[in-house]
């Protein structure tokens, strides 16, 4: 009966580690696909540099997407 729950709560923690491992992986992507787009942004004449961090944001908008300061 022990041993069972034992292995229960084993599978359940088997359960959590794949959660975290691809809500990992979810994040990782998430910022590599950001990081990308901010070099694509930076490439381009119209895009609107901020005047805090210089971050390179899309031209249509109207704050920072790295500090969130009014372009
Ligand atoms: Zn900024």
């Amino acid at each position: 009966m022990a041993s069972s729950l034992k292995d229960s709560w084993k599978e359940t923690g088997k359960g959590l580690g794949h959660a975290f491992k691809d809500l990992g992986k979810t994040v990782v992507k998430t910022v590599e696909k950001g990081v990308n787009e901010a070099v694509d942004w930076a490439d381009r004449e119209d895009a609107k540099i901020c005047q805090n961090c210089n971050t390179a944001n899309p031209p249509e908008s109207k704050f920072c997407s790295s500090c969130g300061k009014e372009l």
